[in-house]
């Protein structure tokens, strides 16, 4: 049936979806959310960007300040809905990945976007990873149909935006006045969050020094940097009588035992970020993780996240979700499931000089705020 559309379409003239070519001069220089044409065939279309950070970013294993994206948008009788694929190196992916994975991308074959069950099974048959790239069309994908229905996802979803955590904000390493300086920066957060992993000396004056400046409740991601189960639960203890109220992805991914005796002794509850990839992952963290950190750049998006929300939810493990260095597409897509997560940690618009959007997900005194606005509630500006 769908071969037998496709031909129809193709002798039709009217198969123009599958590998449009980007223009960077015009695909994101104006405002598409209304109508603006009525073809009801969707069409991709996608972008390559380079993200600038405010500051070098580091992290156990590496330093970086930029970071390689592609915006992507479908269109669909005179609605856009907008996307993002963001890869950090160390996701595997580049522009050039993305790209070849998108001009594969064949959406013309859906009668429709609310299809979005089928269509991402389509998108995640193509290839095995590419997970970023997917991601791209099911953002795009969710904000269109959001926008047709003129309704916000976490609506859609019957979530209340009032439930909503406050986000954390990143406090590197740096020079101890450093540490001081963007400690009394982020005074506006309600909750910090530290990247340790570094020898015991350099991730303990890090802390000391934070709380010199404030008692504000710290996040600890290790980032797979500590190598031994004993030296971690040593430095869990000690990082519990300091405020500190989780540690994300304490040991490499592939201790897995390791993990299940750290958890099972830990004052504080452990989160798996590198571990937890996708939906098939979850179950198999269920007893070694207390829970696991969503990302829509790993789990190929939304449709999934919230699959693994109800997962999770149901082996009785804790939720938070994070993100990568990205526009506020890609925030405000992910902050749509803010309201069932015990950690939000979606400062990655933040961290960056060039955003591609507006209207975006709003830090108000702390919180991740959402709007009424329909789909993801952006609107692109030039670049
Ligand atoms: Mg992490």
């Amino acid at each position: 049936m769908i071969t037998n559309r496709r031909n129809f379409l193709k002798s039709a003239g009217m198969l123009t979806a599958a590998a449009a070519l980007f223009n960077p001069a015009s695909l994101f220089a104006q405002k598409g959310s209304k109508k603006s044409g009525s073809s009801k065939v969707m069409k991709l279309e996608f972008e390559p960007y380079e993200l600038q950070f405010k500051h070098a970013f580091a992290i156990s294993t590496l330093t970086r300040t930029t970071t390689p994206i592609v915006l992507t948008k479908i269109t669909y009788d005179g609605y856009t809905g907008y996307g993002e694929a963001s890869m950090p190196p160390y996701l595997g992916e580049s522009h050039a990945s993305v790209l070849d994975f998108l001009k594969r991308v064949d959406l013309s074959q859906f009668s429709s976007p609310f299809m979005i069950e089928d269509i991402m099974a389509y998108v995640d048959s193509i290839s095995t990873n590419n997970c970023a790239a997917k991601a791209s069309v099911d953002i795009a994908l969710h904000d269109l149909v959001g926008r047709i229905m003129g309704q916000p996802w976490w609506k859609i979803w019957g979530f209340d935006a009032a439930d909503c955590p406050n986000t954390s904000y990143t406090v590197g390493l740096d020079t101890r006045d450093v540490i001081i300086e963007k400690t009394k920066e982020a005074a506006p957060y309600k909750v910090i969050k530290v990247k340790l992993g570094h020898d015991e000396a350099t991730d303990k004056m890090l802390i000391n020094t934070i709380r010199e400046v404030t008692d504000t409740v710290i996040c600890v991601d290790a980032n797979q940097g500590w190598k031994d189960k004993n030296y971690a639960l040593d430095m869990i203890n000690w990082l519990a009588e300091r405020n500190v109220n989780m540690i994300e992805q304490p040991l490499s991914k592939y201790m897995l035992d390791d993990t299940a005796w750290l958890t099972e002794r830990s004052p504080l509850p452990i989160i798996a970020d590198e571990a937890c990839q996708r939906l098939s992952d979850v179950k198999k963290l269920h007893g070694a993780y207390s829970g696991i950190n969503i990302k829509l750049m790993k789990c190929t998006g939304l449709h999934e996240a919230r699959e693994m929300i109800t997962l999770a939810q149901a082996l009785n493990m804790k939720l938070m979700v994070g993100c990568m260095s990205e526009t506020s597409c890609g925030i405000t897509a992910a902050a749509q499931i803010a309201p069932k997560m015990e950690w939000v940690d979606l400062d990655g618009n933040l961290l960056i000089t060039n955003d591609r959007f507006t209207g975006g997900m709003e830090i108000v005194d702390g919180k991740v705020t959402l709007s009424d606005r329909p789909g993801l509630g952006i609107e692109p500006i030039k670049a």
